[in-house]
């Protein structure tokens, strides 16, 4: 049975939030259309035409990658090159691209809690915060008798969720007052009569990418010609993401002691590294990818070492004046791990609509260890 391409891009997105991206970023659907019929799913990190042919040989319909092909302007799509190739067989053969980037990197249970659950971190927290859902309180005025109708309409859209409460709202009653002019098409009272109305204010919390579902689902069955209604912004605490996590080891480790355990858990034959190796190790930072523009960060919060990839000579000389030890595992070896896991999760949601899904059994790591 197959289902469709958005059906697999709402999964995703429930999982690894769009809004979650950094600006910069280039996620979502990248070839394709959300109508296409899928029945098998290909997961890898990269793409290169290696692991195209991979997915053309199980039958895939839709691949899902963490690098889009699409990161820098396209100034062409020539076929003779490896870049145009790619798009030319995707193409081609009628599957669908979909990027999960930096929305995975921050979102609970992507690439960088997974490293962190890997490694067996605890009191896990973000390294940075580079997003933080805005909250909003939206006020109601709404006749008695439409009380239920208007606050259920708003709650099955969003508003109304505190934790893992939903529906909450507060009532307060107090009489409304309108004067109809002309022109207007009063549900309650005549032109040119003041209107005393007893109604109740609906006051709810909405967060701001649930926002104009809430306004519409409200305006729709609200009975009155205008309504009225009030958007406060908060400062209420949001929920948040953020690239890379910080943590604790369950036992103190020396630094030759984390290296061991971090190619041990990521399958790697080496890894770089610098500090003292007898340094003792209980906080980690962590981010998987080109994490560099956090060793500050990792080393303001007393981190002890800090995981990650893509690092430069200069920065390793900053981490070691601030006292941070490095582990540089690779790109390739901090965030593949992520890969498995959102396909066991597509696994699960997809149990009962028997599409296939499957991940890439190529290491796209560029570079070799000898
Ligand atoms: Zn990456």
């Amino acid at each position: 049975m197959a289902v469709s391409c958005q059906t697999i891009i709402n999964l995703l997105e429930s999982y690894a939030p769009k809004k979650m991206a950094e600006e910069w970023d280039n996620i979502g659907l990248q070839i394709g259309s959300p109508a296409q019929s899928v029945s098998c799913v290909f997961l890898s990190l990269d793409l290169n035409e290696e692991i195209v042919e991979e997915a053309q040989g199980v039958g895939a319909d839709m691949l899902i990658v963490h690098h889009t092909p699409f990161f820098k302007p396209l100034k062409n799509l020539r076929t003779d090159l490896p870049g145009g190739r790619i798009i030319q067989k995707i193409v081609q053969q009628g599957m669908c691209l979909y990027t999960a980037h930096t929305n995975l990197d921050a979102t609970v249970g992507g690439v960088n809690d997974v490293l962190a659950r890997v490694l067996g971190l605890q009191y896990v927290e973000l390294l940075t915060e580079s997003w933080q859902e805005k909250l909003y309180k939206l006020a109601v005025f709404v006749p008695l008798e439409y009380t239920d109708k208007v606050r259920n309409a708003i709650c099955e859209v969003g508003a109304g969720w505190i934790g893992n409460y939903s529906h909450c709202t507060f009532g307060t009653k107090g009489i409304g007052t309108f004067l109809p002019l002309e022109g207007t098409q009063p549900f309650i009272g005549q032109k040119g009569k003041l209107e005393k109305v007893e109604e109740i204010k609906i006051e709810t919390i909405v967060p701001e990418s649930r926002l104009n579902h809430v306004i519409k689902a409200m305006l729709e069955v609200h009975p009155y010609e205008e309504v009225a209604y009030d958007l406060y912004p908060l400062v209420n605490e949001r929920e948040k993401a953020g690239i890379g996590r910080i943590g604790y080891l369950s036992k103190v480790l020396s630094l030759k002691e984390f290296i061991a355990l971090v190619k041990e858990k990521l399958f790697l034959s080496m890894v770089r590294y610098c500090g003292d190796l007898e340094k003792k190790i209980e906080k980690v930072a962590l981010c998987g990818g080109s994490g560099a523009g956090y060793i500050s960060r990792a080393a303001f919060l007393g981190a002890d070492v800090y995981l990650t990839a893509d690092l430069k000579y200069h920065e390793a000389q900053e981490a070691l004046a601030r006292d941070l030890a490095l582990v540089d595992a690779g790109h390739f070896g901090t965030e593949w791990p992520v890969v498995e896991t959102v396909a066991a999760y597509l696994r699960q949601e997809l149990l009962k609509k028997d599409v296939k899904v499957v991940v890439s059994q190529i290491n796209s790591n560029p570079f070799g260890f000898m």
